[in-house]
C-alpha cells in the first residue's frame, strides 16, 4: 500500500508586503482559490489515483463551516472566484450544506469539478439552487472500454454525457468537460470528444498530462503535447484560435472554423507553461495551503483554524502563505521534485 509521504507543514516566512490582498513575491495576485472538499472518489483514473491509494480519515475533513470559514478569509483578502474539487466533490453527504455555505459569501463564480457518475436531474437542480453557478466535467472518452480502462469505475461514458446534459439543463454552464490525453490509451478519442462538443455546445478542454499521478507512473512519453491535440482536431474540423478567454485563463481557446456551436480548449501546462499569469491557490481537504498544484510545501491552516486561531491571524497566514507561491512548476528543469501529493489529494 502506498502512502502519501508528506511534507511537515510549518510557518511560511512572514510576507514583507503584507496589505489586504493576496500577492505573491513575484508580483501575481491571487483572485481564485480552489478548495478541496474530499480526497475520496469513486474512479482510479491512471493519471490520478491508485487502487491502493489511502484516504484521510473522515473526522480531517473540514466541516461546510470550516470550509466556508476559510472561503470568506479568502474572498475578503480579494479572491473573487472559488471552485470545489477533490477527490471527488459529489460523494460527500453535506456537499449541498458546503455549496449554500459558500455560496452565501457571494463569490463571483461557484463552479465545482466532478467527474460526472453521480450526478442527478434533481441533484444538478439543487445545486444550482444552492448557488452553484458552473459545472465542469472530466470526460477522457467515449468508448466504453477506453473510459473503463481509464477510469477503472463500472461508470459508463453515457453516464457523465447524460450528465453533462443535465447541467446544461439545469442551467449549470457554461458546462465545460476536461480529458486528460495519455499517449497510447485516449489520443483515438480526441475527435469522438470534439464532435461531442458541437454537438452539445460544449467547451471540451484537452489536458496535458502532469506528473502528478499517485503511481509516478508519469514519463514524457506518455504526454501527448497541446499542438498535437490541435493537429488531431483540425484535420477533422478546421479551428480558428481565440487566444485566452480572460487574462488568468489556462486554457487557449478555439473556435470551429464552420462556425459549429462548441468550442476547443488546450490545457498545456508541461509544453506551454502558463505560471506567469496563474492566479490560484489551493486548500487540501483536511486544511493545507498549497500555493502551488506543484508545491512541496504546504502550509497547515486547517490546524490553527481548529486550534482557535482568529479571522485576522488566519488572514495574516494566508497573505504568508500566498507569498511563497513559486514563480514556476519547473517541470522540466533538472531538480524537479514530484510533489508527494497526487492530484486527488491536491484538488485539481
Ligand atoms: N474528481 C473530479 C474530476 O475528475 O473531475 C475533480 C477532481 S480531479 C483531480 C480534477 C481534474 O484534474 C480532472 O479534470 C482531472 O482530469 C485532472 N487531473 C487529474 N490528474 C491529472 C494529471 N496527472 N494530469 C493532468 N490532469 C489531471
Ligand atoms: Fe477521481 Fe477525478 Fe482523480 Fe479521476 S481525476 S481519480 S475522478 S479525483
Amino acid at each position: 500500500m502506498r502512502l502519501p509521504l508528506l511534507q511537515p507543514a510549518t510557518t511560511p516566512p512572514p510576507s514583507p508586503s503584507r496589505g489586504d490582498a493576496l500577492v505573491d513575491s513575484h508580483g501575481r495576485v491571487i483572485r481564485d482559490v480552489r478548495l478541496s472538499i474530499t480526497d475520496r472518489c469513486n474512479f482510479r483514473c491512471v493519471y490520478c489515483m491508485e487502487p491502493d491509494v489511502r484516504f484521510l480519515p473522515r473526522e480531517q475533513l473540514l466541516s461546510p463551516d470550516e470550509l466556508a470559514r476559510l472561503a470568506s478569509i479568502c474572498l475578503w483578502l480579494g479572491v473573487r472566484r472559488v471552485r470545489l474539487t477533490g477527490g471527488e466533490p459529489t460523494v460527500r453527504p453535506d456537499l449541498l450544506e458546503i455549496i449554500a455555505a459558500v455560496a452565501a459569501l457571494g463569490p463571483e463564480d461557484l463552479a465545482m469539478t466532478t467527474n460526472g457518475s453521480l450526478a442527478t436531474p434533481a441533484l444538478a437542480r439543487a445545486w444550482k439552487a444552492a448557488g452553484l453557478t458552473r459545472l465542469t466535467f472530466s470526460l477522457d472518452s467515449l468508448d466504453d472500454a477506453t473510459f473503463a480502462s481509464m477510469t477503472r469505475s463500472s461508470c459508463s461514458s453515457g453516464t457523465v454525457v447524460d450528465a453533462i446534459r443535465v447541467a446544461i439543463d439545469a442551467g449549470l454552464g457554461p458546462v465545460k468537460a476536461n480529458a486528460v490525453v495519455v499517449r497510447g490509451r485516449n489520443e483515438r478519442e480526441v475527435v469522438p470528444l470534439a464532435r461531442l462538443a458541437r454537438d452539445l455546445g460544449i467547451e471540451m478542454r484537452f489536458i496535458e498530462y502532469m506528473p502528478l499521478d499517485s503511481g509516478r507512473a508519469w514519463d514524457p512519453a506518455k504526454l501527448v503535447p497541446a499542438s498535437e491535440i490541435v493537429d488531431l482536431i483540425s484535420r477533422e474540423f478546421p479551428l480558428v484560435p481565440l487566444g485566452k478567454d480572460h487574462e488568468h485563463s489556462t486554457a487557449l481557446e478555439y473556435a470551429f472554423a464552420d462556425g459549429s456551436p462548441g468550442r476547443i480548449g488546450l490545457i498545456a501546462p508541461v509544453t506551454r507553461p502558463f505560471c506567469g499569469a496563474c492566479s490560484r491557490l489551493r486548500i487540501t481537504a483536511e486544511g493545507k495551503v498549497r500555493p502551488c498544484l506543484f508545491s512541496v510545501e504546504e502550509w497547515d491552516i486547517g490546524a490553527r483554524m481548529r486550534a482557535g486561531a482568529s479571522d485576522q491571524s488566519l488572514r495574516d497566514f494566508l497573505l504568508d502563505c500566498a507569498w511563497t507561491k513559486q514563480q514556476g512548476h519547473g517541470i522540466d528543469a533538472p531538480g524537479f521534485r514530484q510533489p508527494d501529493r497526487p492530484m486527488s489529494a491536491i484538488g485539481g
